[in-house]
């Protein structure tokens, strides 16, 4: 801990302070829309945000809408959603954002994708589909062992057919009609910002796509156990928000 806060504490700026949400700054939930961020937390992104020689963002798998209904975050932050595919800045007056044009292939991809996953999930316990504006996410964390295997099996199997991004996460297959990554996304905003060095925190297999992206002079945290890209480690949400306390 003592050398991630020393890291953080020398950072460059401008600094893009990047998280995920859900696992990273609210922990896992059973049911989606329980998650919420620690409430430590709410209140250390007000402050960080708050500084002028530092940019806030989230950067999360969920639906842009969904996300910014969770999130609990200050005027100015960015917000990522649907693994990169989606954007928006959270002002006074509601989220100003970036618009996700379908090509007409892409749309017929989508609602195809969105049937044969109906399909697909029908008769298994436990196991859902989400149609989000560029793809189709199977959910299978409520499910039992056997259906969760067969589901996910076959959700990958759809998605080699008709995707063009497909993502397997906890307990989530997603299949996008476009091409998009948390990586992508995150260098993508670090350029237009000017960023001299970007933090980025995150707990699941779609967050090493941004840590890929990121070099020396930034900060990689891994939220709880498992391999990871990145340089830091945190055990939990609670964690990573003491240590973000550096910065305020
Ligand atoms: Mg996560």
């Amino acid at each position: 801990m003592s050398e991630l806060i020393t890291a953080i504490a020398a950072t460059a700026r401008p600094l893009l302070v990047a998280l995920d949400f859900d696992g990273t700054l609210a922990p896992l939930q059973d049911d989606p829309s329980a998650s919420r961020i620690i409430p430590a937390g709410v209140d250390v992104l007000a402050r960080v945000a708050a500084r002028p020689d530092v940019s806030l963002a989230l950067v999360s798998g969920r639906a842009l809408h969904d996300l910014h209904a969770l999130a609990e975050v200050p005027e100015g932050t960015f917000l990522i959603g649907s693994h990169g595919a989606e954007r928006a800045r959270v002002t006074r007056f509601g989220l100003d954002r970036d618009v996700v044009q379908l090509t007409d292939d892409e749309a017929d991809r989508l609602a195809s994708l969105g049937a044969r996953a109906a399909g697909l999930v029908r008769g298994k316990d436990g196991v859902w589909v989400e149609t989000k504006p560029t793809a189709v996410v199977v959910h299978t964390r409520l499910a039992q062992d056997e259906d969760r295997q067969e589901a996910e099996a076959a959700a990958l199997a759809l998605g080699a057919e008709l995707g063009s991004g497909v993502l397997h996460g906890k307990d989530v297959v997603e299949i996008s009609v476009l091409h998009a990554s948390k990586g992508e996304a995150l260098a993508a905003l670090r350029d237009e910002l000017g960023a001299r060095s970007v933090l980025f925190a995150g707990d699941d297999t779609t967050d090493e796509r941004a840590f890929e992206v990121l070099g020396d002079g930034d900060v990689t945290i891994k939220v709880g156990p498992g391999d990871s890209l990145a340089r830091h480690r945190v055990g939990s949400a609670d964690e990573l928000v003491e240590a973000l306390t550096t910065l305020v």
